[in-house]
């Protein structure tokens, strides 16, 4: 066997041993999957083996499972259509069970078998050790046991939805199942999902020692008296856990989602019947998720491609690797804090600048409240925590600048200071150096020519709060060179984040296309929508939050500013909206800014949930305070399209080239609709010939703000998808 040695001690115990060869990480490829079959077959029939232990020979884990690239592409079709014919399904349902056949064969062996489980095992590598008859797990609080196949828009199709709700009950299985949550072995031992936990370097021995003095070959579910942990499907109080959860589920994913649908469906059905039967139902319902749009855009977009682009993918060639290990940050407001902290985590020495050393020190202030609650929740120890805050040097001195090998500036949105600590840092830093801006709306090339070196002028454009958010948008100027777009990538990895690479624009990519769904919710407003049904129908889309109480979070004076700069730059090529008014009065006549100052759309009152504005009907008077299916539908395509119009318009004018950061950024950065895949999946998903058509008569109802560019047109004649034109490889097609 090429992926696991044999190893039968003198008590006839086998020592399994999981080992990939050539790679860091076991996963589940189909060639494991046939050698899982020939070792169960092996322990039935040889008579000098008594029972087995399977272990991992990586220090990286155990297993992480199914192997997604090989998966997506492989013979089961993923995404799309499905196979043809009947013949084409039942090859994908053997393809499909060809896991659950395996496992299932070693959990009937007629041998005990334990799992000495010495690293992280995720998804099939989890459901691998549920097939065992028993399981022991190294301590280690740092390894993670979960099924993460719903938050790729999967199912945990190796036994996972049947094994795991037979062994710790529904209820306590759910979030396992349809979140994705990952235990740790302490946790994994009180919810009675592993039976043990032994040091490291022990847990084979553990596992050998409960073959030979316990081994039973017989899983509990397999006995005749056994019973479902709080009741099967048919019990009265299970029955309660599906009526409530179906509710719950419903009201967290608005029905976007078909695994997590899928998930409940394969629990409910499977078990009431034979565990043979149910894992077969199990199957079934794994191809069916893998099949939907909604499986192949979710795994690309947040399996591989941010996979891809966290590895650089998009970084020049040939550029020798810039190893950050200085960087001065300009301004210690809120971003420029936020940027401090990060940098520290990742054990960049930080300059930290503002105008006075007690702006400065204000701004180390917001670390060091981080770093405190990690310690006094014991995900930090008090000397790393010490260490992180010693790599931030507060200051109001540019001499501290000097031997930066990158700025980030994060001072005032506005031209001229920007340009004056331009000046300042530069006068500081060596030739090889990048000098970043976290301007979100002021042209990169502008900002530039306070540089003298554009070449390595360039957007580091962070997202707020910076600790939480992954994505950082990078935005060339005109003059940026190769070089400097490699370090900058270079660096957003070194934090920790995932780099989008981006041309200048208005808005760039990310606040542009965010801004068409504010900006959607404020037509629905002035069309006279009651704004309750705008934002519950916003989130419906799957949207983390609607349109106005978006709006409201970024600042309503922020957009009113914006838009009076967007009038006064592009003059007579400005479009006034009826609903410019309805800001305009909230923003100066009404004093309503948003959030930040508890007065936006929404009222919010200190102790208690937030209420919308009743003042607002004053200015938008309400002409539709009901809707029907077809008025949920409309207003969901209106709020949708019109960003995926835009990230179009995008790659029409070169503002984005790759659909993977397309799609990722969109997710990442704005909170696009994961269920979608992303912006450019959503075309895709529905064929841009369909996507063209639904925008042009969206057009004509609405204006030209649908209206679909030439690109789209050219593709839709040719039959393209922006994953086959923009010349990276569909991975999670067939
Ligand atoms: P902020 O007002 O909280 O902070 C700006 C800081 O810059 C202040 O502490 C100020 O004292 C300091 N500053 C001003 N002039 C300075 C000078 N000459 N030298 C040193 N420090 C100086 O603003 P913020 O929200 O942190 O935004 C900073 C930048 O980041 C802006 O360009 C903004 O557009 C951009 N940005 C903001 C967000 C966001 O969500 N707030 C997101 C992305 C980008």
């Amino acid at each position: 066997m090429e992926n696991f040695k044999i190893d039968v001690d003198g008590d006839g115990i086998a020592l399994i041993t999981f080992d990939v060869p050539g790679r860091t990480m076991n996963t589940l490829t189909a060639a494991v999957i046939k050698e899982i079959g020939e070792i169960a077959e092996t322990l039935k029939s040889d008579a000098n083996i008594k029972g087995a232990v399977i272990t991992s020979g990586k220090t990286t884990g155990f297993c992480a499972g199914a192997d997604l690239g090989e998966l997506g592409g492989g013979a089961l079709g993923g995404g799309g259509g499905a196979p043809a014919g009947e013949e084409g399904l039942k090859a994908a349902f053997e393809a499909g069970f060809a896991l659950n056949k395996a496992f299932r064969a070693i959990e009937t062996c007629g041998k005990p078998v334990a799992a000495a489980i010495n690293g992280l095992a995720m998804g099939g590598g989890l459901e691998i050790t549920l097939a065992c008859h028993y399981r022991v797990v190294a301590d280690n609080p740092k390894i993670q046991l979960a099924l993460p196949e719903a938050k790729v828009g999967l199912l945990p199709g190796a036994g996972g939805t049947q094994r795991l709700p037979r062994l710790i009950g529904v209820m306590a299985a759910a979030p396992y199942l349809l979140e994705g949550k990952s235990m740790k072995p302490a946790e994994a031992l009180a919810l009675k999902v592993v039976h043990e936990v032994a040091p490291a370097d022990q847990v084979v021995e553990a596992a050998k020692t409960w073959v030979k003095t316990k081994g039973d070959p017989v899983a509990l579910w397999d006995k005749k008296d056994f019973k479902i942990p709080g009741g099967g499907p048919y019990t009265a109080s299970g029955s309660q856990v599906f009526v409530m959860g179906n509710a719950m589920l419903r009201k967290q994913t608005y029905g976007n989602y078909p695994a997590q649908l899928n998930i409940m469906k394969a629990v409910y059905e499977g078990l009431q019947v034979p565990f043979d039967a149910a894992l077969r139902i199990e199957t079934r319902y794994f191809l069916k998720t893998l099949m939907s749009p909604q499986a192949k855009g979710m795994i690309r977009t947040l399996f591989l491609s941010l996979q891809e682009l966290g590895k650089g993918s998009g970084r020049p060639a040939g550029v020798p690797h810039y190893d950050v290990k200085k960087v001065s940050v300009l301004g210690a407001g809120m971003m420029g804090a936020g940027i401090a902290y990060v940098q520290a985590m990742a054990g960049i020495e930080t300059v930290l600048i503002d105008q006075s050393q007690e702006a400065a020190d204000k701004g180390k202030g917001y670390a060091e409240g981080l770093v405190k609650k990690a310690v006094s929740r014991g995900k930090l120890t008090a000397e790393k925590g010490e260490a992180i805050l010693a790599l931030i040097h507060p200051t109001a001195d540019y001499a501290n600048v000097k031997g930066s090998d990158l700025v980030v500036e994060a001072v005032f949105e506005n031209r001229d200071v920007k340009a004056a600590v331009t000046k300042l840092a530069e006068a500081q830093l060596a030739d090889t150096a990048v000098f970043g801006s976290n301007t979100s709306t002021l042209p990169i090339t502008g900002l530039a020519e306070a540089s003298i070196r554009p070449e390595s002028f360039i957007g580091i454009h962070f997202f707020s709060p910076v600790d939480k958010m992954g994505l950082v948008e990078i935005i060339l100027g005109d003059k940026t060179d190769q070089a400097t777009i490699a370090k900058s990538i270079d660096y957003v990895l070194k934090i920790k984040k995932t780099p989008i690479v981006v041309n200048d624009s208005r808005g760039f990519y990310t606040s542009r296309c965010f801004g068409t769904f504010v900006q959607e919710g404020m037509e629905l407003l002035a069309d006279g929508y009651a704004p309750a049904i705008i934002d519950n129908v916003g989130r419906a889309t799957g949207m983390p939050r609607g349109p106005l109480e978006m709006h409201d979070d970024v600042a309503l004076d922020l957009s009113y500013k914006i838009a009076q700069q967007t009038k006064k730059d592009l003059g007579d090529k400005y479009e006034e909206r009826p609903f410019t008014t309805i800001i305009e009065k909230m923003v100066e006549g009404e004093g309503r800014y948003g959030r930040k100052n508890g007065k936006g759309f929404y009222d919010y009152p200190e102790n208690g949930p937030k209420v919308l504005w009743k003042g607002l009907a004053d200015l938008a008077p309400v002409k539709i305070d009901s809707v029907d299916k077809a008025g949920i539908e409309e207003i969901r395509t209106r709020l949708l399209y019109r960003q995926a119009v835009e990230a179009a318009r995008c790659f029409e004018e070169g503002v984005i080239t790759d659909p993977r950061e397309a799609d990722v950024g969109a997710i990442l950065g704005w909170g696009f609709a994961p269920w979608t895949g992303g912006p450019v999946s959503l075309i895709d998903g529905i064929g841009v010939a369909k996507f063209v058509e639904a925008c042009d008569a969206l057009a004509q109802k609405y204006g030209s703000r649908f209206a679909p560019p030439q690109l789209l047109r050219d593709m839709a004649a040719k039959g393209e998808t922006f994953y086959s034109r923009f010349g990276v490889k569909e991975k999670a097609a067939a």
